[in-house]
């Protein structure tokens, strides 16, 4: 069981007015708020031991590489990696999936085809078509229902001896929708391609274990999961990463250089190219501590409630309009209102000291499917409560009245 009170008092952004109102944040599917533990550890970092690693002799030196490399131990702990060089710190989600996506340019060629689905964020489908650019290869689409859910028929249909690699999301930024990774992974296996999964939103909500998953690749944004901005992970099996080639040259990435010839660092070194966010990889270990500390399975239940109770009580408002009602949903609510653009109620209930998102989520295709030119998107965490539920269904309804 959650103690919200408590809870909220460790994210001090929290306790502040927006536009005179006590602030209501549900924009969490694009960033979460910190927790006072994470903002002091940055600050701790910088105060105590900044400096960079893996070369100096020095004493904060080591200090500084003991705090990164155990903050890796952490998240190799986090997502049940086999291995800590598994584990490749990296600037969020895009950067992980850029990095893979250029590497198989090594093994995608013209008639192979690489795989997405119906409900991607613009940086799973950008970087493989660029991969298709370069190679020659076909992007091919899992399409999904109705109900915001993908088409595992359809899936099936399209896979085959061509596919090279699979790239879905865990779960849908705009729609919320928890897709059966287990069963696309098995099933891609089967006919020997890859899979990447795209575990931006998983993060916040779920401990990933990617052995159990037996996924390829896994990438992670640390600022959805209570860390800092410019952080991630990509995990890669070892199998996988010894055959991708680096994909940044630079110092700490290499063995030895001549001007004849280079040889790469062993993993992860070899592709952590340059100074790293040393901070933000610390910090990253201490957000999932204090995730883990408060517990996965009381973060799920509690924002499972929220959901249900988020839906019941938007669904009292006339003319709204679900997007994304999948079976297994993270709580994440997409709607429309008859008749009435996203943007301008977005923009209103702003002025209620509500955040919520609106637009089309960086998944274009998404809305395109459903012919909308948006949504407005209520995304909850678990320091989010039933009150700030009911502030938004209150605002949105004034909205509504405004507007028509
Ligand atoms: N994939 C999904 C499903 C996302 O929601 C996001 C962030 N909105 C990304 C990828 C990209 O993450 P980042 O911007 O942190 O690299």
């Amino acid at each position: 069981m959650l103690d919200i009170q408590k809870v909220r008092a460790d994210f001090p952004i929290l306790d502040q007015k927006v536009n005179g109102k006590p602030l209501v944040y549900f924009d969490n599917a694009a960033t979460s708020q910190k927790p006072q533990q994470v903002i002091d550890a940055i600050s701790k970092y910088y105060s105590e031991i900044n400096a960079n690693i893996h070369r100096g002799v020095h004493t904060l030196s080591q200090l500084a590489t003991d705090a990164y490399e155990a903050s890796r131990k952490t998240l190799q702990n986090h997502i049940n990696a086999r291995h800590a060089h598994e584990v490749l710190f990296t600037a969020g989600t895009t950067h992980g999936i850029n990095l893979v996506a250029n590497g198989f340019s090594q093994f995608v060629k013209e008639g192979d085809e690489v795989m997405v689905s119906a409900m991607e964020h613009h940086s799973n489908i950008v970087p493989w078509q660029m991969l298709c650019e370069r190679t020659g290869a076909r992007l091919t689409v899992i399409p999904m229902n109705d109900r915001g859910e993908l088409i595992m028929e359809e899936f099936e249909k399209l896979l085959s001896e061509r596919t090279k690699i699979v790239a879905v999301n865990h779960i849908s930024n705009s729609l919320g929708t928890i897709n059966p990774i287990k069963h696309i992974i098995d099933k891609a296996h089967s006919v020997g391609a890859a899979v990447l999964i795209d575990g931006a939103q998983a993060a916040p909500h779920l401990k990933p274990d990617v052995q159990a998953l037996d996924c390829d690749f896994y990438a992670i944004s640390g600022h959805k999961a209570c860390g800092p901005t410019g952080t991630g992970i990509l995990y890669g099996k070892e199998e996988w990463l010894n055959k991708l080639p680096p994909y940044q040259g630079g110092g700490e990435m290499i063995k030895e250089v001549t001007f004849a010839k280079t040889t790469y660092a062993d993993l992860p070194h070899k592709f952590e190219a340059g100074t790293p966010n040393i901070a933000g990889g610390i910090v990253l270990g201490t957000a999932i501590d204090y995730l883990n500390a408060i517990g996965f399975e009381n973060i799920a239940a509690y924002e499972q409630e929220l959901l249900e109770y988020g839906v019941q009580k938007l669904s009292e408002i006339e003319g709204i309009e679900f997007v994304g009602t999948a079976a297994k949903k993270a709580p994440v609510i997409s709607f429309n209102i008859k008749g009435i653009h996203p943007y301008d109620i977005g923009a209103i209930v702003d002025k209620m000291g509500i955040a919520v998102r609106t637009g089309n989520h960086c998944t274009q295709p998404v809305m395109d499917r459903f012919e909308i030119p948006g949504t407005v998107r209520a995304s909850f965490a678990f320091y989010n409560t039933k009150e700030e539920i009911d502030a938004l269904a209150e605002a949105v309804k004034k909205a509504q009245r405004m507007l028509s």
